[in-house]
């Protein structure tokens, strides 16, 4: 079932003929599973411009962006400073293979802004930084085993994709093929939100477990924050057993605040993580993303150390200068509209979900926002899984069809930023009751 409408407007024809030249040169027609709109079914619309808060596709219509690239475009789209920074940059050359300064630059940045982090080293990708950071956890502890929760994802690294939300979840695919089982008998899946578990797995494998990771806040199961005390408990289980907390912030590093989820939560009176990755908004929509944390555990690394780790276009001078050009511009005064934004949207949804007797609850971490088509709070994975995705899907039909352009994904958090001015904001609400009306009628006709 994949909880998809029996009937779209069918009002894409350009797209839709850029999907038929798709499917004949690549799987699914889309590199990046969650874009095929199969969750929700109909056409993916194929974009060919963004300007601030807006999406144009290839049939010229436009939408009000609440993806934003699944977070990195913080800024909205074509910022004129980052622009400016990109094209000076390719002016000077697109990739030299050699160190440069926009790589300092951009590091000095992150380790100014994430206390915790003393060094990183950049990479291309999230999932690089994950699989690298979990590299360098095995290669500190001399252990393999490693721990992670249902509902996260941290990228396609084979380790991690054990019960991965995102585009995991989308699918209800459990695992993916091509994972060898000895690789998945090495990670241990526990459910978020529940210490205890922990706990339990510890004391039976603490000696042969390099590393927990988690989602610093999970936005990949929809958005499911961490309860009060939560990383401050794995943060005291790890290091009581010897093994390292990794916190991926790929999705709220320089997102929730200026110092990701660690500046809304931490510090922690039980100590920081150890290691954290970064992506998304610190590459400004091109591919940069990296991993860092504690100088003792990063010397371990190729050329100092013996963990090995290496990257054509790491720290590519274009990518990096767009990601420096977007972390200078994130400032407070960003991260205050993009609350504000968010308030605005979520209190928009909740009203007009409840006008119309949807069951319904929001959750946020800083901007980052979802909404779960069903009653109670959402702690994890499971309950994530128990929401009417028919509902989300006649949803997301009706906003697009308005001009609004939502995670094609129950399981997606939804992304604001600060070009989201007045009237994007209130082209949004606008389209509010039509959506809200659809999701009641759902609710009222399809199973859940
Ligand atoms: N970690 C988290 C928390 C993510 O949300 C993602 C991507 O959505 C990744 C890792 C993987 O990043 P990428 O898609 O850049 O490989």
């Amino acid at each position: 079932m994949t909880g998809a409408p029996t009937a779209y407007p069918f009002d894409a024809p350009a797209s839709q003929a850029l999907l038929e030249r798709a499917l004949a040169v690549t799987p699914g027609g889309v590199n990046s599973p969650v874009r095929a709109f199969r969750a929700v079914g109909g056409t993916p619309r194929f974009m060919v411009s963004g300007d601030g808060p807006y999406l144009t596709d290839a049939d010229g219509r436009e939408y009000v962006d609440l993806v934003c690239s699944w977070g990195p475009m913080i800024l909205g789209h074509g910022h004129p400073q980052v622009q400016r920074a990109v094209s000076d940059a390719a002016a000077r050359g697109f990739s030299f293979g050699t160190p440069s300064e926009n790589e300092v630059a951009l590091a000095e940045e992150i380790v100014r802004r994430v206390e915790p982090v003393e060094q990183v080293r950049l990479v291309s990708s999230g999932t690089e930084a994950t699989m690298s950071a979990i590299r360098l956890a095995r290669g500190y502890t001399g252990r393999s085993l490693v721990v992670k929760f249902a509902g996260c994802y941290h990228g396609h690294v084979d380790s991690l994709l054990a019960q991965a939300g995102s585009g995991v979840a989308t699918f209800a695919l459990p695992d993916s093929a091509g994972v060898p089982k000895e690789m998945a008998a090495e990670t241990i899946v526990l459910p978020f939100n529940d210490l205890d578990a922990v706990e339990a797995a510890f004391a039976e494998r603490g000696s042969e477990i390099a590393a927990l990771i988690t989602e610093a806040s999970p936005g990949n199961m929809g958005v499911v924050p961490p309860a009060p005390g939560f990383t401050e408990g794995l943060r005291r289980i790890t290091a009581a057993h010897g093994a390292l907390l990794i916190s991926d912030e790929v999705m709220t590093g320089f997102r929730c605040s200026e110092a990701g989820w660690f500046g809304l939560e931490g510090p922690y009176a039980a100590g920081a993580p150890d290691l954290f990755t970064f992506g998304k908004v610190m590459g400004g929509g091109f591919p940069a993303a990296a991993f860092g944390g504690r100088a003792d555990v990063m010397a371990l690394l190729a050329p100092l150390g013996p963990v090995y780790q290496a990257g054509t276009l790491s720290g590519n001078p274009v990518a990096t200068a767009a990601g420096l050009a977007t972390l200078q511009l994130c400032t407070p005064a960003l991260y205050a509209r993009l609350d504000e934004v968010a308030d605005a949207l979520t209190a928009g949804l909740d009203e007009h979900l409840g006008a119309a007797g949807v069951p319904h609850v929001i959750q946020r971490a800083g901007s980052m926002f979802s909404v779960f088509f069903r009653d109670g709070a959402v702690r994890d994975y499971d309950e994530a899984r128990a929401q009417h995705v028919p509902a989300y899907a006649a949803f997301f039909h009706s906003m697009l069809s308005q001009g609004v352009y939502l995670p094609p994904s129950a399981f997606e958090s939804w992304f604001v930023s600060g070009a989201h001015d007045g009237a994007a904001v209130d082209r949004v609400l606008a389209a509010l009751p039509g959506a809200a009306s659809a999701a009641a009628e759902a609710f009222a006709t399809i199973d859940s």
